[in-house]
């Protein structure tokens, strides 16, 4: 039996630890543990959303549409775009997987940021590819065009606000560099585009806008985070007709459930709810500035649902997040990311409460 060599330099993607497994190995009970570490959104899923799972169950024996129709109607209403423009999969990771086997191949480099979304990495690691990355975590845009003239890469990943540390960038930044790039395709990611959106209005990219402006981006948006539907694994793809045609030739058939089609559907008509949950996470998000004010550790301004607190020599990431894990709260190490830091979504306050009493006494005893 002989795999694939490109396989031999990929590490397997570790998710966010999930509940049933804190239950398992430290025998915590179920509605004692406190989940901060998936970027969810703490207050559920829109009701509308679950009615419509409800309604959607008495129709599972049939495939979905495969057309997708309602859906992309929905979001070409929602962002004034076409349906050719829109390509919807099981999350957004898998139109970045399409992204990668539409554009990579052993001949090609792929350039990135310093710290990012480790799924970049993976899938253009398959495609055999060589990776490039920045020596800033933030996105340098300076840095990034340097690093284009040199390797000339054949995708560019953008990931604004950037996970795993929450910070983003301005939009008409982000279009000065795209007028100066126009033959690789450029991935702007925007999972946490709506919460960018409500905390500074510079930092929201407009798939529209940047498709009308630019051939070669491909803008990604999901439900798992401000919508969430984390359970449910549906994202969406907004590019020129060109790019979404050859993204649909490496789509599988019937590639995202009826269930999470008509969810997702319903979610969008759901705007007050999405903002409320957004407008909460944002005043929640003040205590965990203050208190890492109080404890002195560095912190990014975040844009996200989450915050990145990084820690000095004498603290390690990985120990706090062990300790928090067995104490029930599962918070995401960084250590894998190459920064002794901790991310933590931001809870609902009596999620956060227990966060900050967990993390006092590990920090306490430490
Ligand atoms: C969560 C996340 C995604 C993908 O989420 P899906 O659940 O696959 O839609 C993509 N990019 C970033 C930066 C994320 O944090």
């Amino acid at each position: 039996m002989r795999f694939n060599e490109t396989l031999e330099q990929i590490k397997i993607y570790e998710a966010g630890k999930p509940i049933e497994l804190v239950v398992r190995e430290f025998g915590i009970k179920e509605e004692e543990i406190v989940k901060l570490a998936s970027n969810e959104n703490p207050y559920g899923a829109p009701p509308a959303a679950m009615e419509a799972v409800k309604e959607s169950a008495a129709k599972i024996h049939l495939y979905p549409d495969d057309s997708m129709h309602d859906l992309k109607r929905a979001l070409g209403e929602r962002f004034g775009v076409e349906s050719f423009n829109i390509i919807v999969g099981s999350g957004s990771d898998q139109i970045l997987e399409f992204a990668a086997r539409a554009i990579l191949n052993s001949d090609t480099t792929v350039l990135m940021s310093r710290i990012t979304f480790a799924m970049y990495e993976i899938y253009a690691l398959q495609q055999g590819a060589k990776i490039v990355r920045s020596g800033c975590y933030r996105h340098d845009l300076e840095e990034f065009y340097e690093l284009y003239l040199k390797h000339s890469p054949a995708m560019i990943h953008i990931c604004t606000p950037n996970n795993p540390t929450g910070d983003a960038i301005d939009r008409e930044y982000l279009y000065s560099f795209l007028e100066k790039v126009r033959d690789s395709l450029i991935v702007v990611d925007g999972a946490y585009m709506e919460y960018a959106a409500y905390k500074d209005e510079r930092k929201r990219i407009d798939p529209k806008d940047i498709i009308d402006r630019f051939d070669n981006v491909l803008y990604l948006g999901t439900f798992s985070k401000a919508f969430g539907l984390g359970g449910l694994r549906i994202g969406y793809g907004i590019a020129k007709r060109e790019v979404i045609e050859n993204l649909y030739k490496l789509r599988p058939p019937f590639n995202v459930t009826s269930v999470s089609l008509k969810a997702a559907q319903a979610a969008l008509g759901e705007i007050d709810f999405v903002n409320s949950t957004v407008q909460k996470s944002f005043s929640q998000m003040e205590r965990y500035v203050n208190y890492a004010i109080k404890r002195g550790f560095e912190y990014i301004d975040s844009y996200t649902n989450f915050i990145t607190y990084i820690f000095d020599k004498e603290l390690s990431s990985k120990m706090i997040s062990e300790s928090l894990l067995k104490r029930g709260v599962i918070v995401r190490d960084l250590s894998g990311y190459g920064l002794n830091g901790i991310r933590i979504t931001i809870g609902t306050p009596k999620q956060n409460d227990i966060l900050f009493e967990k993390l006092d006494e590990v920090l306490n005893g430490y």
